[in-house]
């Protein structure tokens, strides 16, 4: 899930074009096209970010800027400022009157794309990236639950790759067979149940992941450890 983006221009033309660019890299997006109509859609929507004209027809964008953050609530917004002047003092000026970031309309779609990632990154809103775990030339990818060895596809069953998901997860650690067989399994503790299954599943890991499969360790009389 992208972050929310309130883009604030008057001129129809470029703002459908930035809001076009920005669907098109997977934000939502809301808009408006005078400082009267963000000051609603702010209230309204909750925007993780906002791209904000400086020459609106109601108001200047930056004396909206200001006002915004002397709210606690909109203190932090990231703001980039567009502006067709591009004069080193208009920039200042921007920056200081609380915007993050400025872009000199016209401006490339990569560009803007670049900043309003570089700013969501920098200003911690942006989601998480997706989870991934790797040791050594091995790699997992938990979203789409492929398995890499260097860059080559290792074709992993559906508890191999649980199990050695969950071993990444908890690298470093002996992890005895029924502990694996509770947490990768869904076994109930205390039922008499063979561990065999376990040493199968891991030669089975083995196999596939060749060299790489060094990584797991088997630890006499314990169980399993995936040494990172
Ligand atoms: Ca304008």
């Amino acid at each position: 899930m992208k972050a929310q983006i309130l883009v604030v221009e008057d001129q129809t033309a470029t703002l459908d074009l930035i809001c076009d660019v920005l669907r098109g890299a997977g934000f939502e997006v809301q808009q408006a096209q005078s400082v009267a109509k963000a000051r609603d859609s702010i209230q309204k929507a909750t925007p993780e970010l906002m791209i904000l004209d400086r020459g609106l027809p109601d108001a200047d964008g930056l004396d909206f800027l200001r006002e915004l953050r002397k709210e606690s609530k909109w203190a932090e917004l990231p703001v980039i400022i567009l502006t067709a002047r591009k004069a080193v003092e208009e920039r200042v000026m921007g920056l200081r009157g609380g915007a993050d970031d400025y872009l000199a309309k016209p401006f490339h779609t990569e560009e803007l794309i670049a900043r309003v990632e570089t700013l969501l990154r920098r200003t911690g809103k942006s989601p998480a990236p997706p989870p991934v775990q790797s040791v050594g030339d091995l790699r997992l990818e938990l979203e789409s639950r492929r398995a890499f060895s260097k860059s080559a596809e290792v074709k992993l069953s559906a508890k191999e790759f649980d199990l050695l998901w969950f071993m990444l997860s908890n690298r470093n650690r002996v992890l005895t067979r029924d502990f694996l067989l509770q947490h990768v399994w869904g076994y109930e503790e205390g039922l008499e149940l063979t561990t065999k299954v376990v040493d199968v599943t891991v030669s089975h890991l083995r196999e596939k992941l060749g060299a790489g499969g060094a990584v797991i360790a088997a630890v006499r009389g314990f169980g399993y450890r995936l040494d990172a």
